[in-house]
């Protein structure tokens, strides 16, 4: 921000926040992709594409953030096309709609909530895809686990939640 001849001001009016949240149910005989990541488990998640509760979450923090609406609405589930799709492909899809729309994506950090399995030799990884997919820097994702102490559907594992903001810079007025 020094030099003023190549970055425009900084206005913090032009800031916005997102806020995304996700479930899946966990299935047999379903692969378990969370941020990516493909996790050995004995079961997996439940969905039209590869359920990536993450990558999900994540996509509607994005769209939020742009009032752009919800990943059920760009990708809906009654399309053939999405059926398997990996999400990550999706995540980087709508990292477009944003940028489209004349945003930067500045940071995301997300919580995922599940009692079984554990998580966090993941997190890494997982951090990995998400910056790739939004074609942003590995230290401005965040990705945390917790397990909900046996409470809930979570912990009585029944499926998986993940959450996630963001925080958008409007460069440009499309
Ligand atoms: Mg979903």
């Amino acid at each position: 921000m020094s030099d003023a001849t190549s970055v425009q001001a900084f206005d913090v009016s032009r800031l916005r926040i997102g806020q995304g949240m996700d479930v899946h149910a966990f299935a047999e005989g379903r692969r378990l992709i969370i941020g990516g990541v493909d996790i050995p488990y004995e079961r997996g998640l439940l969905g039209h594409s590869d359920a990536d509760v993450l990558a999900h979450a994540v996509c509607d923090a994005l769209l939020g953030g742009i009032r752009g609406g919800d990943v059920g609405k760009l990708f809906p589930d009654t399309d053939p096309a999405y059926e398997g799709a990996d999400s990550l492909v999706l995540l980087a899809r709508v990292a477009q709609v944003v940028r489209d729309a004349g945003y930067r994506i500045l940071d995301v950090d997300s919580v995922i909530a599940a009692q079984e399995p554990k998580l966090s030799p993941h997190r890494d990884a997982m951090r990995e895809n998400l910056a790739h997919a939004m074609g942003i820097a590995v230290d401005n994702v965040g990705v945390k686990a917790t397990t909900t102490e046996h409470l809930g559907f979570e912990g009585r594992k029944e499926g998986i939640s993940a959450t996630a903001v963001c925080l958008l810079y409007r460069e440009a007025d499309v």
